[in-house]
């Protein structure tokens, strides 16, 4: 049946649509690298505290923007706040891409980079982290020194999903210097595990965009909260592509519970540091290779028997999340790292299966 209405002529080259996984819930969830406790305690709390006038309001966003911004130690001006970090990456390209316009990746990456960018009609450029799972600094040098025909949009996940790893400052530095007509977006989801930010250099470096989100450590993904992070003039141009409500009031209120209680996360990142330590150690001792990680995820090889063995975990009430198309082949699982008991019934579990 034909719909009689075209649609973007980007749209024809997309990949079909995968709906999202669903009946997560009850599972031990080491598919999305969510938090895997839960939010905060406080949080419910300040839930349970909403009137029915403040629901039936359109969100209002200057209180909350401002004590975001004293958290994250930036001017109010210099913070968005969006969607998450999926409509960050929206409103970037929103902005900033047109049909044919060049974007920049490294791959295997954060899918929705090429998803967005793909969508507008933009031309991506992919390039491939290597074997040791290194970012492709000297390529992507070369790339963006390419003047008029440089790409106006590099995404850089740091660390980066699903290979975990880091691109050090002192490379992102070189990036930036040689992004003279390139908006540089370091997607920080996982900074809270990593420790590694260049967000101070937002004053500096008048193309870099830091996005960092509520979905991760903070344990709010199903509310739908992220931060951008700009010199003020690239926020203010932004500012004016954002939709006018695009954050819901729950998400702030929500959002001042977590900052209200930063020993959670804390002890959170305390708890999945350690996991991930005794994680590595079970995988090397079953013979299964795995990657350095500086995130809440570890990506392992588990072989041809990859599909099997993630039924197998399924059966037991555990998800881990395949990712075949990462390095072109079976093998690639991603698994992401919960409190200490939850990671000790993973390598029970898998123990036996192997
Ligand atoms: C999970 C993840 C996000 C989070 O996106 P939200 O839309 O904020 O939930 C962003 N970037 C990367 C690299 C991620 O892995």
């Amino acid at each position: 049946m034909s719909l009689r209405v075209a649609t973007r002529r980007s749209f024809e080259r997309l990949a079909p649509y995968q709906a999202p996984v669903e009946g997560r819930a009850g599972k031990l969830r080491l598919d999305f690298n969510e938090n895997t406790e839960g939010c905060p305690p406080g949080v419910l709390r300040a839930l349970r505290r909403l009137t029915r006038e403040q629901v039936a309001m359109y969100p209002e966003y200057q209180a909350a923007t401002r004590r975001l911004a004293r958290f994250f130690r930036v001017r109010p001006e210099e913070l968005l706040l969006t969607n998450g970090v999926d409509d960050a990456l929206r409103l970037m390209v929103d902005t900033f891409v047109e049909e044919g316009t060049g974007v920049l990746l490294a791959e295997p990456t954060f899918t929705m980079y090429r998803f967005y960018a793909a969508l507008a009609g933009a031309q991506v450029l992919a390039l491939r982290y290597d074997r040791a799972m290194r970012f492709p600094l000297d390529e992507a040098l070369h790339v963006l020194r390419r003047g008029a025909a440089a790409p106006r949009l590099l995404f850089i996940a740091n660390p980066n999903n699903p290979t975990g790893t880091l691109v050090a400052p002192g490379a992102l530095e070189r990036i930036l210097k040689a992004a003279s007509r390139t908006l540089v977006v370091v997607d920080e989801a996982y900074f809270e595990f990593s420790g590694v930010t260049v967000l101070p250099w937002i004053r500096r470096h008048e193309r870099l965009v830091v996005l960092r989100t509520f979905s991760k450590a903070a344990g709010l993904a199903g509310l739908r909260l992220g931060c951008l992070f700009a010199n003020r003039r690239l926020a203010g141009v932004l500012r004016t592509a954002c939709s006018p409500f695009n954050v819901n009031s729950v998400a702030l209120v929500a959002a001042e519970a977590v900052l209200g209680d930063p020993g959670f996360v804390r002890r959170y990142v305390r708890q999945v540091t350690r996991s991930r330590a005794e994680l590595q150690k079970a995988l090397e001792r079953l013979g299964i290779r795995a990657y350095p990680s500086a995130a809440n995820f570890v990506l392992a090889d588990f072989g041809g028997r990859a599909p099997e063995l993630l039924r197998g975990l399924e059966r037991r009430g555990i998800l881990l999340r395949d990712r075949p198309a990462d390095l072109g082949r079976r093998g690639p699982v991603r698994i992401t790292v919960g409190t200490r008991a939850q990671t000790r019934r993973l390598i029970r579990e898998l123990e036996k299966l192997w």
